[in-house]
C-alpha cells in the first residue's frame, strides 16, 4: 500500500499524562458492524448513515430485564418513545414485550398506530394538550399526572365525560442527585405528593393505580435509585394504611448511563459506568426489604438511553482534512451537530473505520455545516486520516435520531441490520419534498405560475 504524505509540521508533544489513563499510543478500529464491513456499508448505502442492531438491541433487553426478574419477578419496561422512536425500533421492544412510555400528544398517538395497547400506555410529561388527555382517558391509558392544574383538568373531564381517568402522580425527592429534577411532578419532601394523592382519592374522580419518579438521566449512582423507591414505598405503604388502596405499580423511570462519556466526565466509560446487574442487585435488596419475592407491586422502568445507545452507530467520512494556523489538525466530516445533538453533552468516543499506521495526534472533529459551532469531538487522538476515509461515532443509538434536525442538509438513511445479516432502510434519506411539502407560496409573492 502506498504510504499517506503529510506535509511536516511541529506540534506540541502531548505523549504525557492527562490523567493516570494516560494518552493510549493505538486506538482501536471499527471497521464493522454485527460482522457487516463498513466498507460495504458505505459502499451501498452512502455516508453519513446512521445503523442499528438488532442484536444488540434484543440481547441487551433481555440481559436487563433478567437482571431484575432474577430477583423480583414483577419488573417491567415501558419504553422511552422520545430516546428513540423510529417505528422499527419501537415495535420491536413492543414485541419483546415493552409497553410504551410518551410524553407527548404525537408521542401516544405514534404508539397507538405502532399497535402498542393503548390501555398500558404510560403518559407522562408536564405538557399533555387536552384533547390527547380526552384521547388517553378514553383509552383508559395510564395517565402520569405532573402538576395541579393537570389534576384539575383530569377531575374536569372526569366529570364530563363520565369516565374515570386511571393516574399515577410524578413525584421528585431528594435522592442525593443535583440539582434535583424538581420541575417535573409533586415533591416529597414538603409533603405536596401526599395532598395531591389524598385529593386524587378523596375526590373519587379518577382511578389511583401507581406512583412514578425519573430522578434524571445518566445516573451513575445505584444508590440514588434505592433512595427514590425508598420513598416512593412511603407513600405506597401510606396510601394503603390510609385508605386501604393497594396501587397497582411503582415506575423508577429511565436514567441508568450507557457506555458514553459525560463531557465533564474524568474517567472513561469502561471504569466510571457501573453495570446493570449492580444497579438490579441493590434495587432488588430494596424491594425485598418491604415486599415478598412475587407480592408486591409491579415495577416499571422507563430505561431509554442504556437500552438503545449502544445498538446505534454513525458512519461518517472524511470530506476534507486541514491544518489550522495554530498547527492543530481538523478534519471536516460529512456528518455534524445536526445529525448528533447529544455530542453537545458527551464525548461521544470514535473509531476509525479501517487499519491505520503512524502516529495519532489531536484532531478536531468538524460537521459540514457553515455555522462554528458544528464541532462534533473538540479534540481526540486520531491517525492521520484522508479523504473518503470513515468514522464511526459509538454509541449514539440513544436521542440521536429523535433530536437531530433538517438543517441545510438532508437528512441521512437509518439502517437495521438484523439477527442474520439481514440489511433494511428502516427510515430513507430526506428529499425535497419530505421538507416542501408543509410550506405554502402565496401567490403575490411566487415567481411563477404553477
Ligand atoms: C426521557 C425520559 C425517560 C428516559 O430516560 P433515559 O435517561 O433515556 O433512560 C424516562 N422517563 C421519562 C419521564 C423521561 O422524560
Amino acid at each position: 500500500m502506498k504510504k499517506k504524505y503529510e506535509r511536516p509540521v511541529l506540534i506540541k508533544n502531548l505523549n504525557g499524562f492527562s490523567n493516570k489513563f494516560g494518552y493510549s499510543h493505538q486506538i482501536e478500529i471499527k471497521d464493522d458492524i454485527d460482522n457487516i464491513p463498513i466498507k460495504k456499508l458505505v459502499e451501498n448505502y452512502g455516508s453519513p448513515i446512521f445503523v442499528f442492531s438488532e442484536k444488540d438491541i434484543r440481547d441487551r433487553y433481555h440481559r436487563y430485564l433478567n437482571a431484575f426478574k432474577r430477583g423480583y419477578p414483577k419488573v417491567s419496561f415501558a419504553w422511552s418513545y422520545k430516546t428513540n422512536y423510529l417505528g422499527a425500533i419501537c415495535s420491536i421492544y413492543h414485541q419483546e414485550g415493552s409497553v410504551a412510555e410518551v410524553v407527548s400528544e404525537y408521542e401516544y398517538k405514534k404508539a397507538k398506530e405502532l399497535g402498542a395497547d393503548p390501555d398500558k400506555i404510560i403518559y407522562n410529561g408536564p405538557y399533555k394538550s387536552e384533547n390527547s388527555l380526552k384521547e388517553a382517558i378514553e383509552d383508559g391509558a395510564r395517565i402520569h399526572i405532573d402538576h395541579f392544574e393537570e389534576l384539575s383538568a383530569l377531575e374536569k373531564l372526569s366529570d364530563e365525560m363520565g369516565k374515570k381517568p386511571k393516574v399515577a402522580i410524578r413525584v421528585h425527592m431528594d435522592s442525593g442527585i443535583y440539582p434535583l429534577w424538581s420541575r417535573f411532578g409533586f415533591d416529597y419532601e414538603n409533603g405536596e405528593a401526599k395532598r395531591a394523592l389524598k385529593r386524587i382519592i378523596e375526590e373519587k374522580k379518577m382511578d389511583l393505580i401507581g406512583l412514578h419518579t425519573h430522578i434524571g438521566t445518566f445516573i451513575l449512582s445505584p444508590e440514588a435509585y434505592v433512595k427514590a423507591l425508598r420513598k416512593l414505598i412511603d407513600l405506597y405503604k401510606w396510601v394503603e394504611n390510609e385508605y386501604g388502596i393497594t396501587l397497582e405499580y411503582i415506575d423508577l423511570g429511565g436514567g441508568f448511563p450507557s457506555k458514553n462519556r459525560l463531557k465533564a466526565q474524568y474517567l472513561p466509560p469502561s471504569i466510571a459506568i457501573p453495570p446493570i446487574e449492580l444497579y438490579a442487585e441493590k434495587i432488588v435488596n430494596e424491594l425485598l426489604e418491604h415486599f415478598s419475592y412475587s407480592k408486591g407491586p409491579q415495577i416499571y422502568f422507563e430505561t431509554g438511553r442504556a437500552l438503545i445507545d449502544e445498538a446505534g452507530y454513525l458512519i461518517t467520512s472524511v470530506h476534507a482534512t486541514k491544518r489550522l494556523p495554530d498547527n492543530r489538525r481538523a478534519l471536516i466530516l460529512d456528518a455534524g451537530v445536526h445529525l448528533l445533538y447529544p455530542a453537545n453533552f458527551y464525548d461521544i468516543p470514535v473509531y476509525p473505520a479501517q487499519k491505520y499506521d503512524g502516529v495519532l495526534e489531536p484532531t478536531i472533529l468538524y460537521g459540514p455545516l457553515c455555522m462554528n459551532i458544528d464541532v462534533l469531538r473538540e479534540s481526540v487522538q486520531l491517525p492521520y486520516m484522508s479523504p473518503k476515509d470513515s468514522l464511526v461515532f459509538h454509541p449514539v443509538g440513544a436521542y440521536g435520531v429523535t433530536q437531530w434536525m433538517q438543517f441545510i442538509h438532508f437528512r441521512p438513511a437509518v439502517l437495521l441490520i438484523g439477527l442474520n445479516g439481514e440489511i433494511d432502510i428502516i427510515r430513507r434519506a430526506e428529499k425535497m419534498e419530505d421538507i416542501t411539502t408543509p410550506e405554502f407560496i402565496p401567490e403575490r409573492v411566487r415567481l411563477f405560475d404553477e
